[in-house]
């Protein structure tokens, strides 16, 4: 098992279908029934309205880039023989930003702020993918 996959969530019914999407290399969200926008897996009220009621639905798997730095700073454990590394939050097509990781580029600063990006998918174990973005 990779170092990062020890830091895997233990799975239940409100992050089951994200990681399984992950593992089937697409993206899944919640969408609010109430007012259809996309939702965090991890968010169980509508941001939007305040609706608790959602649906899993597919995502396009393309966004832009939205916010972008590189951590010098061991925050975690598991990530110390890679730092410095880019962390990037990318606005995706249905309107959520989402904590990712640039590939495809030796720098992720050399990104610009709106660059149109589309998802990979990188299989860390047997259970684990995690969900990356490279330069469309
Ligand atoms: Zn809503």
């Amino acid at each position: 098992m990779s170092d990062l996959a020890s830091l895997m969530p233990p799975l239940d019914e409100t992050n089951r279908p994200y990681w399984e999407g992950l593992r089937a290399r697409v993206i899944r969200l919640p969408r609010c029934e109430a007012c259809g926008r996309f939702r965090l897996h991890d968010t169980r009220y509508c941001p939007h309205c305040g609706s608790d009621r959602s649906e899993w639905a597919t995502l396009s798997g393309r966004g832009r880039l939205w916010a972008r730095c590189v951590f010098h700073q061991v925050y975690f454990e598991a990530f110390r023989d890679r730092v410095p590394y880019g962390v990037v939050i990318v606005e995706l097509e249905e309107g959520v930003r989402v904590y990712s990781n640039l590939t495809g580029t030796e720098n992720t600063m050399d990104v610009p702020i709106g660059a149109a990006l589309e998802a990979e998918f990188e299989a860390i174990s047997d259970d684990a993918t995690l969900l990356k973005f490279r330069p469309a």
